[in-house]
This record gives C-alpha cells, sequence and structure tokens, in this order.
C-alpha cells in the first residue's frame, strides 16, 4: 500500500509524491492526518531559507491533527481511534537541558516536520510520547490550531502575566494574535502593536486595544493608556528593530518582557532603560506538554481560535496554498486538509 506526501523539494516547490506507507515502529504511533495548518516556519522552508537543515526532499508540517490509525511495539495508553495532536518534539534526554527537566529545549532537539518528515502526508508514523488526546467534541480542524495555541500558553506563562495586568504584544500575526488571546483569557488587558489594518480590525473584533506604529507612538500611547505606568507585561513578536525599541520604551517598572520572535540578527537592545526601569527578560521556545494540556483545555472553554483560520486547501494544493501566502495582506492560518485526499 502506498500513501500521498507532499515533498518539499526545494525552490519554492513542493511535489506530490506515492511513498511506501510503512508501519509505526516500536514506540511509535501511525496516525491517520486530518489537517496540517501552516507555519511561519513552513513559509521559511518555502523561501528557501532553512535548506541547511531540512535538505530538498523533506515532507514538512507540524501544526496538526488527527485519528490513530496503528500502534507500534510496546505503545501503551493510546488505542487506534483515538483522535490526537502531536508535540512535535523529540528529545535526546542525556544533555543538561533534558537532565533539568527542560526536554523542551534539549541541546540535540529534533523537530518532527523539519528535522525528520512531517504531517503534509497520509499517514504519519510518530514517538508515542508526543501524542496528546483530544475531548470528544473537539472538531479536528480545530484541534489543528492548538500547536500554535500552545506556543502563546507557554510565552504567556514565562512571563507570568497576572489578572488585571496590562500586556503590550508587538506583532499581530497568529502567533501574536494567540497570545493577545490567551492574554485576555488570564484576565489581562491587551494592547496589540500591528501595521496591518486588517488584523488591527481583528484585534479591535477580538476585544484588544489595537495601535498601529505608522499612525502614532505606539509607546506613547500605551503610557497614556495605563496612566503613565507602562506594560506590565511585553511581548515581542515582530522581530524586528522597531519591536526592540518599542518593547523596553513601553515597558512599565519592573516590567517583563517575553522575546517570542526569531531574531536572525543582533538587534540594539535600550541597555540603560533596562537598568533604569529594573525590566526582566525572558526567552520563550515552543512549549511543554503541560502548555498543550492548558491549550486543549482553552479550546474546550471556547477560546474562539477558529476565527483565525482564514484559507483552506487540499493536501493536492500545497503549492498554491504556500503561493497564495505570498504578500497575502487578510490571510492568518492556513489549514491543509489532508484526509479527504485518502
Ligand atoms: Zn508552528
Ligand atoms: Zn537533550
Amino acid at each position: 500500500m502506498t500513501i500521498q506526501a507532499a515533498y518539499y523539494t526545494g525552490h519554492k516547490t513542493f511535489t506530490l509524491e506515492e511513498k511506501d506507507d510503512p508501519a509505526p515502529g516500536p514506540g511509535e504511533v501511525q496516525i491517520r492526518v486530518a489537517f496540517v495548518g501552516i507555519c511561519g516556519t513552513d513559509i521559511h522552508v518555502y523561501h528557501g531559507n532553512m535548506d541547511a537543515r531540512v535538505g530538498s526532499h523533506r515532507v514538512i508540517g507540524h501544526e496538526m491533527s488527527g485519528t490513530v490509525s496503528a500502534l507500534g511495539e510496546g505503545v501503551t495508553g493510546v488505542a487506534v481511534g483515538d483522535r490526537v495532536v502531536v508535540r512535535p518534539l523529540d528529545h535526546c534526554g542525556q544533555c543538561p537541558a533534558c537532565q533539568a527537566g527542560y526536554t523542551h529545549i534539549c541541546h540535540k532537539l529534533k523537530f518532527l516536520g523539519l528535522d525528520t518528515d512531517g504531517a503534509l502526508q497520509e499517514h504519519w508514523n510518530v514517538p508515542a510520547h508526543t501524542i496528546h488526546k483530544l475531548p470528544a467534541d473537539m472538531s479536528l480542524e480545530t484541534a489543528a490550531m492548538i500547536e500554535p495555541l500552545a506556543v502563546a500558553v507557554h510565552d504567556v506563562r514565562r512571563a507570568r502575566l497576572q489578572t488585571g495586568e496590562t500586556a503590550l504584544v508587538i506583532g499581530g500575526g497568529p502567533i501574536g494574535m494567540l497570545i493577545a488571546m490567551v492574554a485576555k483569557h488570564v484576565g489581562a488587558n491587551v494592547i496589540l502593536s500591528e501595521i496591518n489594518p486588517n488584523r488591527l480590525r481583528l484585534a479591535g473584533e477580538m476585544g484588544f486595544t489595537g495601535l498601529n506604529p505608522r499612525e502614532g507612538d505606539v509607546a506613547a500611547q500605551v503610557t497614556e493608556i495605563t496612566g503613565t505606568k507602562g506594560a506590565d507585561v511585553v511581548f515581542e513578536v515582530s522581530g524586528t528593530q522597531p519591536g526592540v525599541d518599542l518593547m523596553t520604551a513601553a515597558a512599565a517598572t519592573r516590567g517583563r518582557i517575553c522575546m517570542v520572535a526569531i531574531h536572525a540578527q543582533k538587534a540594539q537592545v535600550d541597555l540603560f532603560r533596562f537598568f533604569w526601569r529594573e525590566l526582566e527578560m525572558v526567552g520563550a521556545r515552543v512549549y511543554e506538554a503541560e502548555d498543550y494540556d492548558r491549550a486543549i483545555r482553552m479550546i474546550a472553554d471556547g477560546l474562539p481560535v477558529n476565527r483565525l483560520i482564514t484559507d483552506r486547501h487540499p493536501l493536492g494544493a500545497v503549492q498554491q496554498a504556500f503561493e497564495a501566502l505570498e504578500g497575502n495582506a487578510t490571510a492568518m492560518k492556513t489549514l491543509i486538509r489532508v484526509e479527504e485526499t485518502a
């Protein structure tokens, strides 16, 4: 038997191929993939920025949902037919990070769907320890949002955001928007800085105060909104120098800054402001198991994550799905439907 898989083959190209359907190995679970979300990381792959890491024949995709279709030897606690999502991290268990309990930032971390083949295929074999089961009434389409939501949950947890605090989110893409949603869920007042008018409109509809840096001084506006105090917590999600300038300028005395964005270049940071206001900065990378558990509970409690799903394409149209994202000002989250092509 063979299955269909979408391979990234370099040069902004995906190739649909028939491949063997290997049985899950010992300790592995096979999932019939239902939906796969396209992540910012996947777009980086598409643009060729990660060729050194992924090579030129790789099935990508890690934001997914599906149904267990087979179990490898020795797998317990999960059954064929269970509806699941995958926490796409495989750790070594030996390094200092793993030994300290921080397996999600293992020094030899394998990210499934980048360092190994991912979810853009009809069947995906993954280590059983990466599986999280879904509540019976959660749709598989909504469940594809759990992975990016877990990122946001981890960020908010790392920042120790409390009820009644003011959170400033710099950057209103899918992760920024999800951080804002989680921040509101924990009872914070949420301000979102973003230049895209479509995203600012969505922010307004979701109950966040949207501010556009192209139309005014966001730090001054945050200072005014908070009665000269500034933001208790700032999430830097933009990955830009203006974002880094804003994070220190808008932070309250003893404010916490959470670094979410991947800054490929060394940014200039206002260290005087750090000293002067006794600021604190934490890094936040991917998620831990408890972030997945919380994300699943939040969606079950009605967090409206489906509002971010703007586009849907079948597996056979992965190429078109990525092309449609180029310079697209209205797209937020694109989902690939895999199951239908089975
Ligand atoms: Zn992702
Ligand atoms: Zn490790």
